[in-house]
């Protein structure tokens, strides 16, 4: 029996008020959340995808507690520069000159590569996802209306947000903008304040800009921070319950969305701010700019299943650092193999017609109430990983009310827990016919490593038995 949900309250660390708040929606039953979406220029990097795990664990965990979610991301396929301020040359561009491709292949390929990395880490699409380069006229719009109301200037050709018209503009990262070299961007000669941002540029330095479009104010394109606002609204509406990103976004990206958000409605814009923690590798940021970063392809090839990186991310909390390395990925892939293992067992015993144990109802309460608990206490998904395990482990409950839990648990964990093991996809099915042909060579060395291939790679694992060979799946099915 699940716990009774509507008992239940929510409440999550607030950046904009550094403390855990209770998550009181806009409408009753409704949660609008807008997350920061991928700079399409490079590959996702695990530290970005630690941060859309936890996007998605907010997103099911409201879900799971009865709300319905209006998950809304953007793409940023234009405008990103190469530092988060307004320094350095577009990200696109770059990437295009790298690979001598157009900006605009550049951004539907790692479109596409961002997407299939999410799927593989069973992050749900956002019911919105929106491009920054289909949404220029709202951004334009939104450019105008600060103009019109004044908090905006025309400079050299570009339009800047004039900070000093938004004096709470410090107040979120809790800036001082004498002393914060963060707020100081580059030593642009146009801007009256250091901490101005750009709204539209026309007067890039970097004049081989591909993506442009016509504006009131020239021919130029949007500066990143105003996308986000522009879409955002577009599709959340003027107020919005939740607006998430990686912690990096606090000093620059969110507090420009802020500034010039509020300024342009008159009013406050987002009620929660909720961040994630970085994830380095080594002890060293991770940061795609700088390359040497970890895909998650890198981490199938390397010979872990992507959904034990979602395990590790669900045994950390987002809000504290988690430095990776291989180590703890293997160790995260033996909890994850033995949960799914003990899950498929109960599944099998279940469908079998159960075991001989009665129903218990109150022990099932408790155990919904505890998961649920845990994850609307700021989502502490490692104390929700452990309900799992307790449930799991807990011989006094008949099989089929641990699979009940542990597949409303997976509801939030998304790790494939009770699914049927899926059929071999073409791939796998190939590497099977190869080893079949090796062994009919007598090729026992090449029999052996595609074995292996198939066990590390694809949680196949084989038996040789005197019908011949059957699979079984020790991992599901990636993808
Ligand atoms: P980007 O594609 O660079 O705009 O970043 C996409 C998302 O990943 C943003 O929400 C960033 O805040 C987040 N992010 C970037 N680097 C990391 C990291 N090392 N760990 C966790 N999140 C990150
Ligand atoms: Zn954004």
């Amino acid at each position: 029996m699940k716990a009774d949900i509507s008992k239940i309250k929510p409440r999550f660390f607030n950046t904009a008020t550094r403390q855990v708040d209770e998550f009181i929606p806009l409408v009753k039953g409704k949660a609008g959340m807008y997350c920061c979406g991928p700079t399409v220029y490079s590959y996702a990097h695990i530290g970005n995808l630690r941060t859309y795990i936890f996007e998605d664990v907010l997103k099911r965990t409201l879900q799971g507690l009865g709300y319905e979610v209006k998950h809304v991301m953007n793409i940023t396929d234009v405008g990103h520069l190469q530092s988060d301020g307004d320094e350095g040359d577009d990200k696109m561009s770059v990437a295009a000159r790298r690979e001598q491709k157009s900006p605009w292949d550049i951004a539907r390929f790692y479109e596409n590569a961002f997407f299939d990395s999410t799927k593989k880490l069973m992050i749900k699409r956002p019911d919105v996802v929106s491009r920054a380069t289909e949404h220029i006229p709202e951004m334009i719009n939104l450019v105008s209306s600060l103009l019109e109301k004044g908090f905006a200037y025309e400079a050299q050709g570009n339009i800047y947000f004039d900070v000093a018209k938004f004096p709470r503009y410090g107040d979120f990262a809790r800036l001082k903008l004498d002393d914060n070299k963060e707020a100081r961007v580059d030593e642009d000669k146009n801007k009256r304040n250091q901490a101005d941002f750009v709204l539209w540029f026309s007067q890039s330095k970097y004049p081989n800009q591909i993506m442009k479009w016509d504006s009131p104010f020239g021919v130029g394109f949007p500066g990143w921070h105003i996308e986000c606002s522009a879409m955002a609204m577009k599709y959340l509406g003027e107020r919005v319950d939740i607006h998430c990103g990686g912690v990096d976004h606090i000093p620059v990206h969110h507090t420009n969305e802020i500034a010039q958000s509020e300024c342009s409605l008159g009013h406050k814009w987002v009620n929660y701010w909720i961040h994630g923690e970085f994830l380095n590798v080594d002890d060293s940021k991770m940061s795609k700019s700088k390359g040497g970063v970890l895909t998650i392809d890198r981490l199938i090839e390397d010979g872990f299943h992507p959904l034990a990186y979602r395990y590790l991310i669900l045994t950390s909390h987002y809000r504290s650092g988690l430095n990776f390395n291989y180590e703890i990925l293997g160790n995260a892939q033996n909890a994850y193999k033995a949960l799914y293992d003990k899950v498929q067992e109960l599944r099998k015993i279940a469908a079998a017609g159960g075991d001989d144990k009665p129903a218990d109802e109150t022990a099932m309460l408790r155990y919904s109430t505890e998961f649920w608990n845990a994850l609307a206490d700021d989502l502490k998904t490692s104390a929700a990983v452990q309900v799992a395990w307790c449930v799991a482990r807990d011989e006094t409950l008949s099989a089929a009310d641990r699979l009940t839990l542990l597949t409303e648990f997976d509801t939030v964990f998304g790790l494939k827990l009770s699914d049927e093991p899926e059929a071999l996809a073409a791939d796998e099915q190939a590497l099977l016919d190869e080893r079949a042909a090796a062994r009919a060579a007598k090729n026992w060395g090449e029999s052996d490593r595609l074995r292996d291939e198939l066990l590390t790679k694809y949680g196949v694992q084989i038996k040789d038995t005197a019908d011949g060979v059957s699979w079984t799946r020790v991992l599901p099915k990636v993808g």
